[in-house]
C-alpha cells in the first residue's frame, strides 16, 4: 500500500513591481551584486521603511484572484531571526492580521483550500564559494506574498499539480513572473504521515525539485514508522545532487520568532470600495475561460484547457477568430503548430493574429496544401511577414495548374519505365512510388488531388511493353 502523506506549502511569490516593498530601490534581477541596496534595504540605524503601494495594489489582486477574503485592516510584525542574509535581525512580515485569509486553487485533482496570503520582505542572498561565503543583498525587501494551503494535499503529484495551477492564475493576472529559477516564485513544504513527525523541507526552487523531495520524505518517513522509530521534527533542504533530504536544524518553534508589532509601519487599511475596484481589474481566469471557449466557440474540454493554459495563448486564439477564423480551425493551429514553434524557441516572433488568420483563410480557400501552410507559418515566426508576402516572395503556393501537372507527371513516367511497367503489371503500390517522385519534383507544391487524377490518365494511355 502507497502511504499517504498530509503535506501543506508554503509559497513565495515575488510580486511584480518596479521598486521593493519598503524602499525605492529596483527590483530588476541580474544586476551586480550589492548594487540595489539603500540604507533601508540593509537595514542601516536609522532608516525607517515606507510602504511601497503599487506592492500593495498587485498583492490585492493577487488575494482576489485566488478568492481570499480581504481584511479590512492588516498589520505589519517583526520576525526575528539572526542569520547572515538578514541585516535588520528581524524580517517584516504578517503574522496576526495577514492581508487576507481563505481562497483556494482549482486543480486538475480537485480544489485546494488556502489558509491565508500575507506580505512580506525577501532575504538577501548568500553563495557558497569554497572555503567563504558571499551576501548579495540585492533580494532584501523585495516584495513577497506568502501564500499558504492547508494541510490537504496528499501526495507529492499533488503538490506539483497545485503548485502549477497557482502559476498559472498568478501568470494570468499578472501578479509575478513566477520565475522559479529566478527564485520569484519558491516553496517551503511541511510533510508528515499519520503517527509521525513533521518535516519541513526549505527552499524548494522547480516543481522537480518539489515533487522528488515529497516522494522522498514520504518514503523516508514510512520507512521509519514501519521500523517502528519515530520520525523527529526537523528544517531539512532537499540535496539534488544526492537526491535525498539533509537536515539543516531542529525546527524552530513558532515562540522563537519573537514576533514584535512593527512600530515604524500604520495599520494596512483597505476598504471596501478598494477591493470592490481591485476586483473589476481582474482578468478573466484560466477555469472560466476555459468554460466559456466551450460554450462559446463549440471547443472540446481539452482543447479549451489547452488554449487557456498561458494568457497569451488564450488572447491569440479569441484575436485570430476575431479576424475571421473559424474557431476549431484556429484551435487545431494554435495547438498544433504555433505550439510547437513556440516551444523550439529561439530568436522567433509569434505572428499577428490578423496574419495567422489570413494564413488559415489562404488553407480553406485550398491556395497552399497543407505541408506548404507549416513552411510558410515557419517564415512567418522567423521573418515577421504575413503569410501573403511570404507567399509571393517564395513560391509555396500550391501548383494547381493543369498543364504544368501534366508536364510534370510525364516526365516522371517517361524517366521511370521500370516502375511504370510494375504499376501497369498489376502492382498498386507502384504508383505511391511514383507520385512520391511527382509531388517532389514540385518541391511538394502540387495540388494531390489534380495530381494524382493527372497521373491516372497518364498511366492508362500508357502502352504496356510487355
Ligand atoms: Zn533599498
Amino acid at each position: 500500500m502507497k502511504a499517504e502523506g498530509v503535506i501543506g506549502l508554503e509559497v513565495h511569490v515575488q510580486l511584480l513591481t518596479k521598486e521593493k516593498l519598503f524602499c525605492t530601490c529596483p527590483t530588476d534581477f541580474g544586476a551586480g551584486a550589492n548594487t540595489r541596496v539603500c540604507p533601508v534595504c540593509l537595514g542601516l540605524p536609522g532608516s525607517l521603511p515606507v510602504l511601497n503601494p503599487e506592492a500593495v495594489t498587485v498583492a490585492l489582486r493577487a488575494a482576489l484572484a485566488l478568492g481570499c477574503t480581504v481584511n479590512n485592516i492588516s498589520r505589519f510584525d517583526r520576525k526575528h531571526y539572526f542569520y547572515p542574509d538578514l541585516p535588520k535581525g528581524y524580517q517584516i512580515t504578517q503574522h496576526q492580521h495577514p492581508l487576507a485569509q481563505g481562497g483556494r486553487v482549482d486543480t486538475p485533482f480537485g480544489s485546494v483550500d488556502l489558509d491565508r496570503l500575507h506580505l512580506e520582505e525577501d532575504a538577501g542572498k548568500l553563495m557558497h564559494t569554497g572555503e567563504s561565503t558571499l551576501i548579495d543583498f540585492n533580494r532584501s525587501g523585495l516584495p513577497l506574498v506568502e501564500i499558504v494551503t492547508g494541510p490537504c494535499l496528499t501526495s507529492a503529484s499533488q503538490a506539483r499539480a497545485f503548485l502549477e495551477s497557482l502559476r498559472q492564475v498568478l501568470l494570468y493576472a499578472n501578479i509575478s513572473d513566477c520565475r522559479m529559477e529566478e527564485g520569484s516564485l519558491r516553496c517551503d513544504a511541511n510533510i508528515s504521515l499519520r503517527g509521525g513527525g513533521r518535516t519541513e523541507i526549505k527552499n524548494l526552487n522547480s516543481f522537480k525539485a518539489v515533487e522528488r523531495s515529497l516522494e522522498f520524505e514520504i518514503a523516508r518517513q514510512s520507512r521509519m514508522l514501519a521500523q517502528g522509530e519515530t520520525v523527529p521534527v526537523q528544517t531539512l533542504r532537499w540535496d539534488e545532487t544526492q537526491a535525498r533530504t539533509v537536515p539543516m536544524r531542529p525546527k524552530e518553534m513558532a515562540l522563537d520568532y519573537r514576533y514584535l508589532l512593527e512600530p515604524d509601519l500604520l495599520p494596512l487599511v483597505i476598504d471596501a470600495e478598494i477591493v470592490d475596484r481591485a476586483r473589476e481589474d481582474l482578468p478573466e481566469l484560466p477555469r472560466p475561460r476555459a468554460a466559456r471557449f466551450i460554450k462559446e466557440y463549440g471547443l472540446s474540454p481539452q482543447n479549451a484547457a489547452v488554449l487557456t493554459l498561458t494568457r497569451e495563448m488564450a488572447d491569440c486564439f479569441e484575436q485570430v477568430v476575431a479576424a475571421g477564423a473559424a474557431p476549431r480551425p484556429a484551435a487545431n493551429l494554435l495547438q498544433g503548430e504555433v505550439s510547437r514553434l513556440i516551444n523550439q524557441g529561439g530568436k522567433q516572433s509569434l505572428p499577428s493574429p490578423h496574419s495567422l488568420a489570413e494564413l488559415l483563410a489562404l488553407q480553406e480557400q485550398g491556395s497552399i496544401s497543407v505541408t506548404a501552410a507549416k513552411e510558410v507559418l515557419a517564415q512567418m515566426f522567423a521573418s515577421g511577414q504575413s503569410a501573403d508576402s511570404i507567399l509571393s516572395r517564395n513560391s509555396l503556393s500550391q501548383l494547381s495548374d493543369r498543364h504544368a501537372l501534366e508536364n510534370l507527371a510525364q516526365a516522371v513516367i517517361a524517366n521511370n519505365p521500370n516502375p511504370v511497367a510494375d504499376y501497369l503489371g498489376g502492382k498498386k503500390q507502384a504508383f505511391g512510388y511514383l507520385m512520391g517522385l511527382a509531388m517532389k519534383e514540385s518541391g511538394g507544391r502540387a495540388n494531390p488531388g489534380l495530381l494524382k487524377e493527372i497521373m491516372v490518365q497518364l498511366l492508362t494511355k500508357q502502352p504496356i511493353n510487355k
